[in-house]
């Protein structure tokens, strides 16, 4: 193998773009496919290289990150027709960073093995802005040999690395974080919208609450857009439900309650149903303004 990896990246979507870029401005050499082709000419013009099929990423990469939606999608990039298992070979890294099933990914792991190539898990957290400036938070599943391979490359896209356990574990740990994300979200809008009831200055309250123990993630990044009314993703609310589905699915199975969860969940499928989809997933504030009638912006 090369001194440096060769890296490769499957799916250039709101994630994957800012991702490939910065291990692009790294220094590492990047092969790149996207299913529409027009999004990765802008990373074509940065110096990537930008091939047709995940098979053509896979033949000219020794690490390969996919990073597109759900478990069937990780399938299709990674064991489909032109797929990472057509052009792989014995050893080459194949890193998932979507969003997907642990069960799903255990599975994967199991495919890869027999093929000869290596999975780890390492999906993210901390939205558009954490991908754009390297500082995502990573939740790796797999084995430690792999996840030292896979380091140099890690540590590009983010900040806060944490190898959780084996295959799946990295899965298991972000669908955690899903549960605080989509609570902290609650917690924010009820808060905004109960300061707008009671008549107070919005842009003040915020910062005050952002500097005390009712702050969050959530109360520093998106409580500002909430506040101006801009609700474009993000992260989508589509997206956020298709983890929330997996978190409430797991948790079925493991016979444990989350109520906090699965109001979230009902509150985003109200918005789904009214055509907000497509929305970031902090337009929750809209689902808490409907009960009341009442609006939380600053104009
Ligand atoms: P996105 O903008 O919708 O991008 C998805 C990418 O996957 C697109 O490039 C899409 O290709 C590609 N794709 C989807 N299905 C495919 C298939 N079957 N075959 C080939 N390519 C396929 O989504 P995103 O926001 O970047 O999210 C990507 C993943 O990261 C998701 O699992 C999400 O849950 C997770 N995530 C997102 C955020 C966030 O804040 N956005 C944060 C943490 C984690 P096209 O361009 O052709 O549609």
């Amino acid at each position: 193998m090369p001194e440096r990896a060769r890296v490769g990246f499957v799916g250039l979507g709101i994630m994957g773009l800012p991702m490939a870029r910065n291990a692009l401005k790294a220094g590492f050499a990047v092969t790149a496919t996207n299913r529409t082709l027009a999004r990765a000419e802008p990373l074509k013009a940065e110096g990537a290289t930008v091939v047709a099929t995940p098979k053509e990423v896979a033949e000219r990469s020794d690490i390969v990150v996919t990073m597109v939606t759900s478990s069937p999608d990780v399938e299709a990039v990674t064991f489909g027709p032109n797929g990472i298992a057509e052009g792989a070979r014995t050893g080459l890294l194949a890193i998932d960073m979507s969003t997907i099933s642990p069960l799903a990914t255990r599975a994967f792991a199991d495919r890869a093995r027999e093929k000869g190539f290596r999975t780890l898990d390492a999906p993210v957290s901390g939205g558009e802005i954490g991908a754009i400036e390297a500082r995502l938070a990573i939740m790796i599943g797999g084995e430690a040999d792999d996840v030292a391979r896979a380091m140099p490359l890690l540590q590009t896209l983010g900040k806060t690395i944490v190898h959780i356990g084996d295959h799946g574990a990295g899965q298991a740990c972000k669908l955690a974080n899903q549960i605080a994300v989509a609570i902290n979200n609650l917690g924010v809008s009820e808060a905004l919208v109960f300061a707008a009831a009671q008549g107070i200055d919005l842009e003040k309250t915020r910062q005050v609450i952002a500097g005390g123990a009712g702050s969050s993630w959530a109360m520093q990044n998106y409580a500002p857009k909430m506040l101006a009314g801009d609700f474009k993703p993000g992260f989508m609310i589509d997206l956020q439900q298709k983890d929330l589905r997996l978190v409430l699915d797991a948790a079925y199975a493991d016979h444990v309650p989350l109520p906090g969860t699965s109001l979230a969940h009902a509150l985003y499928t109200a918005l789904q149903k009214d055509g907000g989809g497509g929305e970031g997933n902090l337009a929750l504030i809209k689902a808490i303004e409907r009960l009341s009638g009442i609006e939380a912006r600053v104009r």
